[in-house]
């Protein structure tokens, strides 16, 4: 599968450049958080892309109420999708940083209408580690949570 390469100027962001209208896009909806545009590398008929409207690089980067407008956006396109591009199923694919998979440094969602044997993959190698090793990864996690919390309140 080829992948997209971002070839904006150095400093510059191919989707604020879409966003703010400098280069043409297929959009399809747009709200005040969020702008939603046809992938131009489209994997299948009605794969649409749900980016927020202010620059932000990643999950990290995004503010709570950022967060929640690219999964209602990205619910609203994928309802539409199913009038549009019936499909018998349909993924959603948010990716961080290089090694998550993310190719453009601006956070976005893919909206893919599935079809079967439509050729995408997604590799899923589990590691199934013992209970106790799963207690300890969620404890690690659960006192993260709570620290994160604790910041918020005292903030
Ligand atoms: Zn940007």
């Amino acid at each position: 599968m080829p992948k997209f390469v971002d070839t904006s100027p150095p400093g510059q962001c191919i989707f604020c450049r879409i966003v703010a209208r400098e280069i043409p896009a297929a959009v399809v909806y747009e709200d005040e958080l969020t702008v939603a545009f046809m992938d131009i590398g489209q994997v299948n008929p009605g794969h649409v892309l749900v980016a927020t409207r202010r620059h932000a690089a990643n999950l990290f980067e995004v503010t709570d109420e950022e967060a929640a407008a690219l999964m209602q956006t990205a619910r609203r396109v994928a309802l539409a999708d199913q009038q549009a591009f019936p499909s018998a199923g349909l993924t959603l694919l948010q990716a961080n940083g290089a090694e998550g998979g993310q190719t453009v440094n601006h956070i976005h969602m893919h909206v893919v209408p599935r079809h079967a044997n439509d050729g995408i993959e997604l590799s899923w190698p589990r590691k199934e580690p013992a209970a106790s090793v799963l207690a300890e990864y969620a404890e690690q996690l659960r006192n993260a949570l709570a620290a994160d919390r604790k910041r918020e309140t005292a903030a």
